[in-house]
């Protein structure tokens, strides 16, 4: 069925609808809710790979309705970040998103999204001013600001987050929390490349030399676990050694290694409880993040 202002077949996946317009996709998921079904949201970026469609698939086995979205948020970018550069590949994420089960994907301009020279944020204290809030002035405003607008939009019952961006799923939880949001979020594990690079749409920037060098930083994080598992339990030290690593490799440049209480976000200097070990580092001019999460 064609609705008002839907996609070309052409633009179609087999048995996706993409949506341009918020007023589209909200009556038709009106129409969703009203025969009953459950609604799962996985908001992404877009340039898909193993990790966007591994939330897919799990919003896929949970619930009705699998709705996608694909928006290069600019209110999440700083002045001379890559919002222009950011990879972008509609015809291909189509064809993923589809295949991953999506129903619905969404993939507003950004004129769509925010109409009318929009005035409103949604900002946090605290858990957005450390680790990528520091480095990146703003941008936590920016993905809250976007998320809430998703939710309204969408309306899901559950929305799917990657552990990969492990700050931005604290900071939505406790979003949804405070403002009584009532949306379940589902928080799924980092999917790695086979030699244990992180995926990441930002990878495609990579050089093939700057591909290997990239390596150093799960490597870093993978020998902090494992001195960790042998006993170690000075913060301190095992940060020391990842930096000391990481150094090593001529092209990369560290942003942030912190290790910091899983929850708070505050440093810790004994390994206990819940803890992340977060690491920001510059491989050539690609900024890219990756951590692991542990209960000691
Ligand atoms: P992005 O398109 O980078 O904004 O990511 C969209 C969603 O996919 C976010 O919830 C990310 O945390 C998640 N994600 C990105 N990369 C991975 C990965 N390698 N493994 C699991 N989830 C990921």
């Amino acid at each position: 069925m064609l609705h008002p202002g839907a996609s070309t077949n052409l633009e179609r996946g087999i048995g996706m609808e993409v949506i341009k317009t918020k007023n589209e996709l909200r009556e038709l998921l009106n129409k969703e809710r009203q025969r009953g079904s459950s609604l799962g949201l996985v908001p992404t970026m877009g340039f898909l790979h193993k990790g966007h469609l591994s939330l897919m698939e799990e919003a896929r086995r949970r619930d009705d309705v699998v709705v996608a979205s694909i928006f290069v948020n600019p209110t999440q970018f700083g002045p001379g970040e890559d919002y222009v550069a950011y990879p972008r590949d509609l015809p291909r994420d189509m064809w993923l998103a589809s295949s991953a089960g999506v129903d619905y994907l969404f993939v507003p301009e950004a004129d769509e999204m925010y109409q009318d020279n929009s005035i409103t944020f949604v900002d946090m204290e605290g858990l957005t001013d450390v680790l990528c809030g520091a480095s990146r002035p703003g941008h936590f405003r920016g993905v809250m600001t976007v998320v809430t607008k998703l939710f309204n939009i969408i309306r899901p019952d559950r929305a799917y987050f990657g552990q990969k961006d492990a700050q931005q799923v604290l900071i939505i939880k406790k979003m949804v929390k405070d403002l009584d949001m009532g949306i379940d979020i589902v928080e799924m594990p980092i999917v790695r490349e086979e030699d244990g690079l992180a995926m990441s749409s930002r990878n495609s920037y990579l050089t093939e030399s700057e591909r290997k060098s990239a390596l150093v930083i799960s490597r870093s994080l993978s020998d902090a676990r494992d001195s960790i598992n042998k006993g170690e339990n000075r913060a301190g030290l095992i940060k020391e050694a990842m930096i000391k690593e990481i150094s090593s490799e001529r092209a990369a440049s560290i942003d942030y290694i912190e290790i910091v209480d899983a929850q708070t976000l505050k440093p810790i200097e004994r390994i206990e409880g819940g803890v992340l070990i977060a690491a920001a580092v510059k491989i050539g001019r690609t900024r890219l993040i990756d951590n692991i999460k542990l209960e000691v």
